[in-house]
């Protein structure tokens, strides 16, 4: 299995081998502020599925320990990825050449939601991460 995605431009193109981890809609205040968009979907991947097959990257530390890729021509926000943990990769799932193959299973970080935001989608909601208390 190959999914493709890349930035606006076309600068940034990456493939993954393998099929996401997850899906879901992150409504944290970093998100929003480095997208300048309300919300950001994500897929998880398996770092070693991830590939960038043109371009190169830009990298922005939006936390210690945290890297963003994004495209330095358009300012695309590509992906998020632990630098401790190689293992663990999140890509805009909205970069990829099909988002509709991967639909969000749950929204994360409602704490920090905008007040204005309503979605009524039905899907399970937390105030932080998915994982966290
Ligand atoms: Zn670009
Ligand atoms: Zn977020």
């Amino acid at each position: 299995m190959t999914i493709t995605g890349g930035c606006h431009c076309g600068a940034i193109r990456y493939a993954l081998s393998a099929a996401p981890t997850g899906s879901m809609i992150c409504h944290c205040a970093t998100c929003r502020r480095i997208s300048g968009a309300p919300i950001v979907a994500w897929i998880s991947v398996d770092g070693a599925a991830f590939a960038i097959t043109q371009g190169t990257p830009k990298h922005y530390a939006s936390s210690p320990g945290i890297s963003r890729q994004f495209c330095d021509a358009c300012g695309a926000k590509l992906t998020y990825a632990r630098d401790d943990d190689t293992t663990f990769l999140d890509i805009a799932t909205a970069t990829l050449d099909e988002p509709n193959a991967f639909p969000p299973t749950h929204h994360s970080w409602l704490s920090h939601d905008l007040a204005w935001l309503k979605f009524d989608d039905g899907l399970p909601s937390f105030p932080k991460g998915r994982y966290d208390d």
